[in-house]
C-alpha cells in the first residue's frame, strides 16, 4: 500500500519568535532557514531548507505537519485513498506551497481537528546544513524530522493514519495514577520505529512533544547541560522508552509543549518480521518529573 515517506515539516504558531530562537539555536543547535523573516522563523536540522516554520501568533501550538508522499503518484493515491474513506482533502494554491517550501500541497484534518499536509519535493537548503552546537548532527535519513505525539485517544485516530499509510509499531500501557491508565500506540511509516504516537490525556494543545533526534548520545547530554545551565523548564530528566530505546529528555518548549531530544532510537528494518508487543511501563529507566529528582540533593 502506498505510504507517506516520513514527516517532513511542522508548522508552529508562537507568541515569543526570538524566544523560540535562542531556544532551537543556541539551546537545541538547529540552524535558522535562509528565507526567515520578521514574522516568521524557519529551522533547519539537515540539508533541507526548513524543517520546522514558525510563525508569528498566539496559539502556541502545532499548527499543520506536513508528510512527504514521495512523487506524484504517491501523493495522488493518498488523496484519493482519504477522499474515498470521506475525508475533505483540498488542493493547496501555489502560495501555500512555495511558503512550505514544496512543489505540490494537499490538506486534510485529522480526528482531532489537527491539519495535515500532504506533499512533494521538499526543497534542499543551497548551503549544507552546520550546527556549531550538535556535531554529530540529526538523525534524519529516510526518517525525517523526527516524531510527533498527540494527546488524542489511539482507537479514534489510528483509522486515519492507518489511510495515510502508517503501520502499528507497539503499545504502552501503564497505570499512571490510582485508576488512571496511560493507553499510548506508536506508528511508523519508515524505519523509524514511530514517527506519530497518541494517547489520550488532558492536554491543552494538540502537540504534547515533538522528538528530534542526534547521531550521538555525547551531543544528548551536551543539550542536556545546555538546558540545566539556562534554567529553562525540564519536563523530564534523561531517560529511556522501553519500545524505541531512545535515550532522551524533555524540555518545554517557548509554547508550553515539549521537545524530546534523543539518540540512537531503534529503528524497524523489515515490517514483514515485526511483531507488535505492548510493554507495561513509559520508560525503563529515568523520564522522572525534575523536581521529584532533584528536590533535598543538595
Ligand atoms: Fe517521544
Amino acid at each position: 500500500m502506498t505510504s507517506v515517506l516520513e514527516l517532513g515539516y511542522l508548522g508552529i504558531e508562537a507568541s515569543d519568535l526570538p524566544a523560540w530562537e535562542h531556544f532551537a539555536v543556541e539551546i537545541l543547535g538547529l540552524q535558522r532557514a535562509e528565507g526567515s523573516h520578521a514574522g516568521q522563523l524557519g529551522l533547519r536540522i539537515d540539508d533541507r531548507a526548513q524543517r520546522i516554520l514558525i510563525t508569528q501568533g498566539s496559539a502556541d501550538d502545532m499548527c499543520y505537519v506536513g508528510y512527504d508522499c514521495g512523487d506524484d503518484a504517491g501523493l495522488e493515491a493518498i488523496v484519493e485513498r482519504l477522499r474515498g474513506a470521506g475525508n475533505v482533502v483540498d488542493a493547496c494554491d501555489a502560495q501555500t506551497a512555495a511558503s512550505r517550501g514544496v512543489r505540490r500541497l494537499f490538506a486534510t484534518t485529522d480526528p482531532r481537528g489537527s491539519r495535515i499536509e500532504l506533499y512533494v519535493d521538499l526543497a534542499r537548503a543551497a548551503t549544507p546544513f552546520h550546527s556549531d552546537l550538535v556535531s554529530s548532527g540529526f538523525f534524519t535519513a529516510n526518517g525525517g524530522l523526527g516524531h510527533t505525539f498527540f494527546p488524542a485517544a489511539h482507537a479514534t485516530m489510528r483509522p486515519f493514519y492507518e489511510l495515510l499509510g502508517f503501520r502499528l509499531s507497539d503499545y504502552i500501557q501503564q497505570e499512571i495514577a490510582p485508576g488512571m491508565l496511560m493507553d499510548a500506540a506508536f506508528m511508523h511509516c519508515n524505519g523509524r520505529h514511530h514517527t506519530v504516537a497518541f494517547a489520550a490525556f488532558p492536554y491543552p494543545k494538540k502537540l504534547h512533544h515533538l522528538m528530534l533526534e542526534v547521531n550521538n548520545r555525547i551531543d544528548v547530554g551536551l543539550a542536556y547541560d545546555r538546558v540545566l545551565a539556562a534554567r529553562l523548564p525540564l519536563e523530564s530528566t534523561m531517560g529511556m522508552h522501553p519500545n524505541d530505546l531512545m535515550f532522551s529528555f524533555y524540555v518545554k518548549t517557548p509554547s508550553g509543549f515539549a521537545i524530546e531530544f534523543g539518540a540512537e532510537g531503534r529503528l524497524i528494518e523489515d515490517d514483514a518480521s515485526w511483531e507488535v508487543q505492548t510493554y507495561d511501563r513509559l520508560s525503563i529507566w529515568g523520564h522522572k518529573p525534575p523536581a521529584e529528582v532533584v528536590a533535598g540533593l543538595s
